[in-house]
């Protein structure tokens, strides 16, 4: 490689790296999308995520989308975007690697979400602003967290199940996306989301995904959700 070609690369990548929304510390590997960093150790969530599952889900499946979506953009002018950009101009995209970018796309954004999204200090109920508009827009906790509970066990196959605020609205809703669509992709915020694929939970729970997503809610950081929607409704 040229000095020059080599300058751009790094420029690129570099500029990838800033771009990228998030305040996970990079954890290494190549191309301009590095692993983010889980913000916990493997068994942080026991018993309620199990240690073994988290170590898998983390280092063979998130790492595997964010594998996938750097050789999806390699060499493309796609790859000087965040991947949460891309999500939001999959349209853009040449059809050639729209899908990929979809797919890997959205399983690297989604699982950094995910992981944040829970705390061994988790569960308890959200509190100030959040419980109010909760209260106000879903008919409070209780509705909620049935509604959203049925959004993650419904879903058909593999998916998420989301707490969202939408822009227009200016409300939260649940809503649920198969694969690994990302709420992003529809100018919506996600504040919390549930990873319901098997991979999330089969080693634990087998085919009980009630039992999962009944266990999710003792490990939600509500604290951080909070702050997600305080952010929303700033934007
Ligand atoms: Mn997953």
């Amino acid at each position: 490689m040229k000095r020059r070609q080599f300058l751009t690369a790094s420029l690129t990548a570099g500029a990838a790296l800033v771009l990228r929304s998030r305040t996970l510390l990079a954890a290494g590997g190549s191309g301009p999308y590095p692993l983010p960093k889980l913000p916990y150790a493997y068994d942080a969530l026991e018993p309620y995520i199990d240690a073994r599952t988290m170590e898998i889900h983390y280092t063979k499946h998130h790492k595997a989308y964010v594998d996938k979506l750097n050789a999806a953009v390699a060499g493309t002018s796609w790859a000087s975007k965040s991947p949460d950009e891309l999500l939001t101009q999959l349209d853009l995209l040449p059809a050639s690697i729209r899908t990929a970018v979809r797919n890997n796309g959205g399983g690297d954004v989604n699982h950094t979400m995910f992981w944040s999204f829970m705390s061994h200090r988790g569960g308890g109920q959200p509190k100030g602003e959040l419980a109010a508009a909760i209260e106000a827009d879903l008919g409070g906790f209780d509705k909620f967290a049935k509604t959203f509970s049925a959004a993650a066990v419904g879903q058909f196959g593999s998916g998420w199940a989301w707490l969202v605020f939408d822009p227009k609205s200016k409300k939260l809703a649940v809503t649920s996306t198969p694969n690994q669509d990302s709420p992003i992709s529809a100018g919506q915020v996600p504040i919390l989301g549930i990873d319901v694929w098997e991979h999330a939970y089969y080693l634990k729970y087998q085919n009980r995904r009630p039992d999962y997503v009944q266990a999710f809610f003792h490990v939600i950081d509500w604290d951080h959700v909070a702050m997600r929607h305080a952010e929303a409704l700033k934007v």
